[in-house]
């Protein structure tokens, strides 16, 4: 089984990323957690020249390509392999964060985003994505209490507006709206249990644990 986080910034997803494999993990499940842009050696590199660089250091349909092949990377060597092996995968991140963030709030278009994602990977999809929304400025102040600690250059999109950050949500739940067999809207704007026992109602649910 392959279960994707999604959401903005600041909603929480790699402390319930950590959650839900604990809890897997207690069920009996072989559990490989990884996260995007990056997971694969190969595809981490290619994250270094995204994220260590100034916001602009690239368009964004090169940000798009080089996100998308790290991405087809990361499929091909880690992923897909895990799965076959018999693992359940859980990613930070996945194709949707290009349709939401380099299609919507960068402005390349969702439809020329997704289609990119079908020329990279094929039907290769997630059996389950969980989309972490909040609202935008409780998102960004949690970000902006967050960035405190941080000199990687990693927070680059905290400081990127409203307008952007504004898009990316309606983006995603846009996605959550199109997709519903695969997507499921956590409402994030709760305390870290009551989300992750949301997330696992969905899981147990949608996956029969
Ligand atoms: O999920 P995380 O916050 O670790 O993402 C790292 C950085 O990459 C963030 O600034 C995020 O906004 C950015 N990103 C992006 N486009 C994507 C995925 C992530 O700009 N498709």
């Amino acid at each position: 089984r392959f279960i994707t986080l999604e959401g903005g910034e600041g909603a929480g997803k790699s402390t319930q990323i950590r959650l839900l494999a604990d809890r897997l993990e207690q069920a009996g499940i072989a559990v490989r957690t990884t996260r995007e842009p990056g997971g694969a050696p190969g595809s981490e590199l290619i994250r270094d020249l995204i994220v260590k660089g100034a916001v602009d250091r690239w368009t964004p349909m090169t940000e798009a390509l080089l996100i998308t092949a790290a991405r087809a990377e990361h499929v091909a060597r880690l992923i897909r392999p895990a799965l076959e092996q018999g693992q359940w995968v859980l990613c930070d991140r996945f194709f949707d964060s290009t349709v939401a963030y380099q299609g919507a709030a960068r402005g390349l278009g969702m439809t020329e985003m997704t289609n990119l994602q079908q020329l990279a990977l094929g039907n290769f999809a997630p059996d389950l994505t969980l989309i972490l929304d909040l609202p935008v400025d409780v998102g960004l102040a949690r970000a902006v209490r967050r960035e405190a600690g941080r000199t990687d250059g990693e927070d680059r999109f905290e400081r990127m507006g409203q307008d952007f950050h504004s898009r990316l949500r309606r983006a995603y739940l846009e996605i959550a709206g199109q997709e519903t067999a695969r997507c499921q809207v956590i409402d994030a704007d709760r305390d870290i249990g009551a989300i992750h026992g949301d997330i696992w109602k969905s899981v147990a649910d949608r996956m029969d644990v």
